[in-house]
């Protein structure tokens, strides 16, 4: 009995140690963030619902006496909470679901208006953090120039308030031959890595807008599936392994299934053959929830020469064997054409044809 009780006294002494550890520590954290804002307190953002300033005071603003000072460099603990504070946190500012709908036409010059702050090529990096990750967007395309407006429009305010690194890559298939959306994926991959370091890739269908802005557009420890809750199937998944839309994979996921596969022609199948080279490297898909992973599908009819590819259920059925041979390794393509348009990178493509 008695050493029940001094049993009891002890964990009574630990937790009041603990507890004590937990004041120094909220104490320390405290005055750090005050030292933090203090230094900073003239570059505090804007409240949410303000007027983003025009284009010429954004750029005033940005020659203003810049970068933060240095971190102390002593003590350590300081310098930690530093980072802690001078690194963005994607989940900052998020507003949560929002209203999105096509009924009115979107004008171009109107949203480069209302995002001062992306640079040309649609680059943007937030000035007051270190982004936590290098984004590069790539959206296959052909003749959705309606579409990519929606998109552009809505995207770019999300992806900024997500305070990422990143940049827009439009990947226009030339010529008249069918619709190869994989190849497309690959190039994307290929040239935003020759314009900037980028480590994460997001892969998005053109006519696909996000509902709520807490699904973030960057990279997992496991591929991502962004897309899980789409109206066009009644804001649930079409199948366990659906992995069409919009999907994220880092470098090193992306590298390890050897990119997407190029030979799929015409509308089908290529986002199955990613899901099971996914799978077959041992990965497993990462998805948000589906009230945070709700979208929205611009309604369109089929695109010309983008017919269901009748070979998609057989090279489904054959990633295994055919993953290693095909992707990457094997991708072949010629730019035809790059421009940089204030909100996006174009890169017209030769892509080639399904018989060569
Ligand atoms: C196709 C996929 C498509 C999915 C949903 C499947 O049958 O193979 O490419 O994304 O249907 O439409």
């Amino acid at each position: 009995m008695k050493e029940a009780q001094g049993g009891g006294a002890l964990p009574g002494t630990s937790l009041q140690r603990a507890c004590r550890l937990l004041v120094v520590f909220c104490a320390l954290h405290l005055s750090a963030t005050l030292l933090y804002y203090l230094a900073g307190s003239s570059d505090l953002r804007p409240p949410r619902n303000s007027e983003p300033p025009p284009r010429s005071l954004g750029a005033a603003n940005r020659a203003q006496p810049g970068p933060p000072p240095p971190p102390p460099r002593s003590p350590r603990i300081v310098w930690v909470f530093w980072n802690l504070h001078t690194h963005c946190l994607s989940w900052s500012f998020p507003v949560g679901a929002l209203h999105v709908e096509f009924s009115q036409p979107v004008n171009l010059e109107e949203v480069e208006k209302i995002n001062p702050e992306v640079r040309e090529g649609g680059r943007y990096a937030p000035k007051d953090c270190k982004a936590l990750q290098k984004v590069a967007i790539i959206i296959p395309f052909r003749n959705r120039d309606e579409h990519l407006k929606y998109w552009l429009y809505y995207l770019h305010p999300i992806l900024q308030r997500q305070q990422l690194d990143y940049g827009v890559y439009v990947i226009n298939q030339g010529g008249e031959e069918t619709f190869n959306r994989a190849k497309l994926l690959n190039v994307g991959f290929e040239e935003a890595l020759k314009e900037y370091d980028y480590g994460c890739f997001v892969f998005s269908d053109v006519d696909l807008i996000p509902m709520d802005d807490r699904n973030i557009y960057k990279c997992y420890s496991q591929p991502r599936h962004l897309s899980v809750s789409m109206d066009k199937f009644g804001f649930r998944l079409p199948y366990n392994q659906y992995f069409g839309g919009v999907s994220a994979l880092n470098k090193e996921q992306f590298v390890k299934i050897n990119g997407f596969p190029n030979n799929y022609w015409g509308w089908g199948g290529e986002d199955d053959d990613i899901y099971n080279r996914l799978f077959f490297k041992g990965m497993r898909i990462s998805r948000p929830d589906a009230v945070i992973g709700k979208c929205r599908m611009i309604r369109h009819s089929r695109d010309h020469k983008n017919e269901p590819n009748p070979q998609r259920f057989d090279r489904i059925a054959h990633t295994r064997e055919t993953m290693n041979s095909d992707g990457l390794n094997t991708l072949s393509y010629k730019v035809v054409k790059t421009e940089k348009y204030p909100l996006y990178t174009k890169i017209t493509v030769d892509v080639g044809s399904p018989n060569k």
